[in-house]
């Protein structure tokens, strides 16, 4: 093995034998699409206390100083165990990244070393009523002001605002003037700011995960913006290529597949034969992450990329799910309590917005199809 292998091989054993030693202690139950609905403060910050927040920002910031792969390990086995990463999710895998690029110095040493340590959580405002998919038309406003900027608008299914200490939104600060990604502005805003109104929406689970921020006249001191006044969309598009290639993507129901590989349901050849094809897909999929970390990195193009993750990984999640009712037809036992019962229902329920977070699938074949020159 190569000094690198070996470094990522110690390292999952690591992560393995922590996770095992939490899962011992009760400290989380294994679960489906754990980093949008696994909220644990406690458990980010342990994270954050050994090292496997910020892993790859610099250590002057709080960060590790690691590769993009050591992270990559650590990040698919907490997935993959179905552990509670939620409350750290925005602000380790795009905000932080983001200011890194484009972030003041004031703003890196404000913010980084407490994201990485697992005790500042970020949530992304980047959807409203009106505008998810066609992003750029989004109507909240910031105006300058003596002090800074005051802000006005209403921001949707904005992940874990209610458990956040700051919103990264997409406001418009001047008007397109044609172009209408120009004149856009991403700011931090503080949510516990007078005039922020955060109302958490109910999903068909009866989790609040998400939520509605309305800006009623919120004044946001200078230095919050992030990157130049103006520049927003290409932050936002910055973002967007990380979080769409990451294993997320593809490993939201993993934990599912998991119990049903080594569950207690007998397979018969067609259950085998699914279970064949999906474990080749999901390594295809992990080969193509893995490869657009590396490009992210090393700061090249990943658009396409990063979108086809997204389509083909929300997709193989969906039909995890399927797989599963199928091998276990006519369903899992009412009478087991066991972990493919509760698994498979908390999967049924929160597949529906597989395919819509993060950029719906079909606005992403139309990146594909035009990334390969249509
Ligand atoms: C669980 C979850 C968590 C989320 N968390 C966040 C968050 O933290 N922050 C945040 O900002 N947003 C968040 N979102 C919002 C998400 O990014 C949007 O739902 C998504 O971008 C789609 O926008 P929309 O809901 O307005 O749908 P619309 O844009 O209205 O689309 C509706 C339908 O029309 C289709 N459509 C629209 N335009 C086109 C087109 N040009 N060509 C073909 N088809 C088209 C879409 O594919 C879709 O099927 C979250 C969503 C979910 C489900």
């Amino acid at each position: 093995m190569t000094t690198v292998e070996t470094t990522v091989a110690d390292l999952r054993t690591e992560v393995r034998r922590f996770l095992a030693d939490e899962l011992a202690a009760g400290s989380f139950r294994p679960s489906c699409d754990s980093w949008i609905q696994g909220h644990s403060a406690e458990f980010s910050r342990k994270l954050g206390d050994r090292g496997w927040l910020g892993m790859t920002w610099p250590q002057r910031y709080g960060g590790g100083g690691r590769s993009a792969r050591e992270r990559f390990t650590v990040i698919e086995e907490l997935l993959a165990a179905g552990a509670p990463v939620a409350a750290h999710w925005i602000a380790d895998r795009q905000t932080g990244p983001l200011l890194l690029r484009v972030g003041t110095e004031q703003q890196k040493q404000a913010f980084l070393p407490a994201m990485a340590r697992g005790r500042l959580f970020i949530a992304a405002g980047m959807s409203e009523p009106d505008s998810g998919s066609d992003l750029a038309s989004v109507r909240t406003r910031a105006v300058p002001t003596a002090t800074g900027w005051r802000v006005n608008g209403r921001k949707v299914w904005t992940s874990h605002a209610h458990r956040s200490h700051y919103l990264l939104a997409l406001v418009r600060t001047a008007a397109p003037d044609g172009d209408r990604h120009a004149g856009l502005s991403q700011m931090l805003i503080k949510l516990d700011a007078p005039g922020v109104h955060v109302r958490p929406i109910e999903v068909m689970t009866g989790e609040a995960h998400f939520t509605e921020v309305i800006l009623d006249d919120v004044d946001v001191p200078q230095g919050m913006v992030v990157g130049a006044v103006g520049d927003g969309w290409r932050g936002v598009m910055s973002e967007l290529a990380h979080e769409r290639s990451g294993p997320e993507r593809y490993l939201s129901t993993f934990p599912l597949f998991a119990e049903l590989v080594a569950g207690r349901t007998a397979h018969g050849e067609a259950a085998l034969a699914d279970i064949g094809s999906a474990t080749a897909r999901l390594w295809a999929l992990r080969a193509l992450s893995v490869q657009v970390q590396d490009l992210i990195e090393r700061r090249s193009p990943t658009d396409t990329a990063a979108a086809l993750v997204k389509d083909l990984g929300t997709r193989l999640e969906g039909e995890i799910i399927d797989i599963t009712r199928r091998a276990c037809r006519p369903g899992p036992d009412p009478s087991d309590s066991g972990p493919l019962r509760t698994l498979l229902s908390e999967a049924q329920l929160a597949a529906p917005s597989f395919t819509l977070r993060g950029g719906t699938n079909e606005i992403l074949r139309g990146l594909v199809a035009r990334g390969l020159g249509a």
